[in-house]
């Protein structure tokens, strides 16, 4: 068998990967990273880039079909359809492109990239089984990165399989179902969800807890539920799913006062979680210490093994690409001999419904529960001009800040297109704004943004653009 050795060792090419990677050559570290599947990874490949591109072609085309009914600004479109094959392949072309960024960027860096499922011997040796009808390599490394990701969470009631499918076959239809059932109310089903019901299935969403999006507050999910019922998604909240009926054709729910039902399906997503991927590649052999179901890292990233190091999923929540790359690159600085530490002030988490969002920080709840005393307050984008020019009136921007000195602790808010202010409200946060910082700097006009500015203005309780409490 052919043993090769390296300095830094990258199991997986998702974003913590393929980012420590990228790093870690630029660096001058001699790298090599294994991947079994595609360079990207989950996020590229089967998560957030092919959701977000589902999610935009299912929103133009409900937008289209929405101008053949009858417009307020006067377009008028005649019988829109969709070509669903072309739509996957429109995806699968960007995916492609990305693809192909990262495995230039890679190859740029000096960073070897070999083929294969990696397989753990010990804490310095990897077994890596490449293509078909090949030898095994064995590579031997100062320091692995283990960096596998996560892999769907299956409902023992009703394995993956037919018709019950997961997010990954989800973004790929061939054909639209008409009856879809979604199980899991979190980001991940409601922007499938929303998705093929713009597309134009019929959408029921099953969640166990009694809302939808169950991870955040009930003002800051109420705009979603309300748009979600406006789309005619039907929602069976407080319902546990008990498997498929007899004939395959139903999903049997149970609520919470014991009443059973089923929810007629030809297709079934079952959306609700992922598990760091701990099993199956040789890594329970390294003993490391572990939370739960994820392997335990210090703040800089270390497993309990000296010089085996671990990012992204594979060490739990919250489970985003971009806590996987700012992972990853702080990895290969400190193994470059630079002094990191992983302390965001806070990380960002977006949630691309309809409308869109975003959680920064901490909610009212959430420094309640922390025993901060916070003032918050939230500016309606029914006040906003550019909402109003995008026909999104709904949501708000709301901030959370300390009463004593002012330092805002959180910024949340629900709206169109309030993805993009998730840069501004993590700079805040990051770089300790007050409230009087983010109300006195001048907000272009009109911009959703100018929404950042009002609440602050609002919780020092000034408000320009809406009456005062
Ligand atoms: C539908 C969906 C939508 C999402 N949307 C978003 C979003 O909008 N924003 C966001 O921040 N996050 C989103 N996520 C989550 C995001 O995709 C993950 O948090 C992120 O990909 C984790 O990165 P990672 O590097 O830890 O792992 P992954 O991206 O999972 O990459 C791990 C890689 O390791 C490889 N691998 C595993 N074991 C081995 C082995 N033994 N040998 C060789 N290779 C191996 C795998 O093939 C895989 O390519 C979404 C996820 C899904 C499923």
């Amino acid at each position: 068998m052919e043993t090769r050795s390296t300095t830094l060792l990258v199991i997986g090419g998702g974003p913590g990967g393929y980012v420590a990677a990228i790093r870690a050559g630029q660096l001058g570290i001699a790298t090599t990273l294994v991947e079994g599947d595609r360079l990207g990874g989950t996020c590229l490949n089967v998560g957030c880039i092919p959701s977000k591109a589902l999610i935009h072609a299912a929103g133009e085309f409900e937008q289209a079909r929405a101008y053949a009914q009858e417009s307020p600004l006067g377009i008028h479109v005649a019988s829109p359809r969709i070509e669903l094959a072309q739509t996957v392949r429109w995806k699968d072309g960007i995916v492609a492109r990305l693809a192909g960024g990262v495995a230039g960027l890679l190859k740029k860096s000096g960073v070897q990239v070999v083929g294969g499922w990696a397989r753990i011997i010990d804490g310095k040796t990897v077994e890596v089984t490449t293509g078909a009808g090949q030898d095994a390599l064995r590579i031997v490394c100062e320091h692995m990165l283990l960096a596998p990701g996560s892999q769907v969470v299956a409902l023992p009631a009703m394995p993956f399989g037919g018709k019950v499918i997961s997010s990954t076959e989800a973004l790929a239809p061939k054909a639209l179902p008409k009856r879809l059932v979604v199980v899991g109310a979190g980001y991940i089903g409601l922007e499938l969800g929303t998705a093929y019901r713009k597309l134009g299935a019929e959408v029921t969403v099953v969640e166990a807890l009694d809302r939808v999006l169950p991870a955040y507050d009930d003002e800051l999910t109420a705009p979603v539920a309300a748009s979600l019922r406006r789309l005619g998604v039907r929602l069976h909240l407080g319902c546990t799913v008990q498997g498929l009926n007899a004939s395959g054709d139903a999903v049997r729910i149970r609520d919470a006062q014991g009443e059973e039902s089923a929810l007629p399906a030809d297709q079934v997503l079952v959306a609700v979680g992922r598990w760091p991927r701990t099993a199956g590649w040789g890594m329970e052999g390294l003993m490391l210490n572990m939370n739960d179901r994820a392997v335990r890292i210090d703040d800089q990233c270390r497993t309990s093994m000296r010089n085996v190091w671990a990012v992204g999923d594979l060490t739990g929540e919250p489970m985003l690409a971009h806590r996987a790359m700012a992972q990853g690159e702080m990895v290969a600085e400190i193994i470059a001999g630079r002094r990191r530490h992983f302390m965001p002030s806070a990380i960002p988490a977006v949630c691309f419904t309809d409308p869109e969002l975003v959680v920064v920080g901490r909610t009212p709840p959430e420094a309640k529960q922390a025993g901060l005393d916070c003032i918050s307050a939230m500016f309606p984008f029914a006040a906003n001009g550019r909402a109003m020019t995008l026909e999104s009136g709904d949501g708000f921007v709301r901030v959370v800040a300390r009463r004593d000195n002012h330092a805002i602790v959180g910024w949340q808010a629900v709206g169109q297109s309030v993805s993009e202010l998730s840069a501004a409200f993590s700079h805040s946060i990051e770089m300790g704004e007050r409230l009087e910082d983010a109300a006195g700097a001048i907000h272009a006009h009109p911009t959703l943004g100018e929404a950042m500015q009002e609440a602050a203005l609002r919780a020092l309780g000034r408000p320009l653009h809406v009456a005062r409490a």
